[in-house]
């Protein structure tokens, strides 16, 4: 078990302040201590003078020059006057978030393109993958004397145990293939459930309760049956054809699921905790946004939609720097891995660029 990493800074850095630990993250940061694209990235881009962000734009479509088999640029609806508009540009590289950016291009199809752009292969919203969450358990541990409070400081992160089954020399599974790991906080809390009213229950409140928390995050194999589709009756707010999300649990992830509950049970036994609850319940839908895999990457263009550098086979100014190239999507968080190929899909793509092929 180890401390979760959390990108806060501890000490300023151009213009951010360092983190004063204050705990509530999930309300938005004052100071910007802690990593955000808006903090971040888009704010260097904006600097450099060469970015204009042009915000409440939903991309619908990609715009094609389908005499040169380019994509010229994207049709966008202005969310707050819902018009159209379209915008040009040289290369066009879709960012939208895995199950997003895959519905632009499906809802992108033509005449030369006609299951959706980029789709000669036909795998384009198919192998969709998310990581399994719903297996897992809690248990009390003494609290030490330790005062609980409503609101007070806290760490932003809680505690991570690293991938053990199915590892290299680590006890294996006979149901199942590859792993996960555990996600885990802990929290001091009021007895919020303690009996009575009155005198004796804002006493019996005060008795802390310590409770550990584990949550398995278990990688889901890419099968062909998890897949998007364009809603053919259903528009969003904008007049945007929606998807049709289809995903369910296959034997691998349903016998994940059980483990996930069962080791945690014997995880938080063996660490002394009492009222001991586990849980394993089926996953499909997911959230999280660690969805991926619809746009897969691969050096054969008749199975793939992607290169290596997340340039589409089909188009080549046309690219997807998200997770929907990952071909797995293992148990670890994704967007690490998400900005380290984007980084490099950029350096592909200004080169490619510089060199005219662009
Ligand atoms: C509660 C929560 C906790 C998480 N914790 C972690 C974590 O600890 N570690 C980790 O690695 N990952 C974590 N994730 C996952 C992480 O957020 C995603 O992996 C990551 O944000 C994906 O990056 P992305 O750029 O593909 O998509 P996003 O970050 O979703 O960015 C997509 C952008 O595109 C915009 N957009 C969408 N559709 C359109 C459109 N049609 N037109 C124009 N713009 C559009 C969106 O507004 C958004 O700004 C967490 C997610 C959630 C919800
Ligand atoms: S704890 Fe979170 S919200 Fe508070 S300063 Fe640090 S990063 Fe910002």
């Amino acid at each position: 078990m180890t401390p979760a990493r959390s990108a806060n800074l501890t000490r300023p850095l151009n213009g951010r302040g360092a983190c004063h630990y204050c705990g509530p993250c999930e309300r938005g940061c004052q100071t910007r201590s802690y990593f955000n694209s808006a903090f971040t990235t888009v704010a260097d881009a904006i600097q450099t003078g060469n970015c204009t962000l042009i915000s409440n734009a939903m991309v619908y479509r990609v715009l094609m020059d389908a005499d040169r088999n380019r994509a010229r640029g994207v049709l966008y609806i202005d969310r707050n006057t819902r018009q159209p508009h379209e915008i040009y540009a040289r290369g066009i590289v879709l960012c939208a978030q895995a199950q997003e950016s895959v519905r632009i291009l499906l809802n992108s199809a033509n005449r030369q393109h006609a299951n959706g752009l980029a789709n000669s292969s036909g795998v384009l919203g198919h192998y969709l993958t998310a990581h399994v969450r719903t297996g897992g358990g809690s248990g009390e541990f003494p609290t030490f004397d330790a005062k609980p409070t409503l609101g007070g400081p806290k760490r932003p992160l809680g505690f991570y145990v690293a991938r053990f089954r199915n590892t290299k020399g680590g006890p294996r599974s006979k149901n199942f293939l590859r792993g996960y790991g555990f996600e885990g906080d802990t929290e001091l809390s009021f007895n919020w459930s303690a009996p009575s009213f009155g005198e004796t229950y804002k006493k019996a409140l005060r008795d802390p309760r310590a409770q550990v928390n584990v949550q398995g995050f278990g990688e889901v194999l890419p099968r062909w049956d998890n897949y998007l589709e364009i809603d053919r009756k259903l528009v969003d707010h904008y007049g945007i054809p929606v998807l049709k999300i289809h995903m369910s649990d296959g034997p691998n992830e349903q016998a994940m699921i059980k483990d996930m509950a069962e080791s945690a049970g014997e995880l938080l036994q063996a660490a002394g905790a009492k009222n001991i609850r586990t849980f394993a319940n089926p996953s499909a839908p997911r959230w999280a946004v660690h969805e991926a895999g619809i746009a897969r990457m691969g050096n054969d263009p008749k199975k793939s939609v992607l290169t290596q550098f997340q340039q589409t086979h089909d188009v080549r100014n046309l690219f997807v720097m998200d997770a929907s190239g990952f071909t797995s999507n293992p148990c670890q968080n994704p967007t690490l891995t998400i900005m380290a190929l984007c980084v490099r899909s950029c350096d592909y793509l200004m080169d490619e660029m510089k060199r005219g092929n662009i």
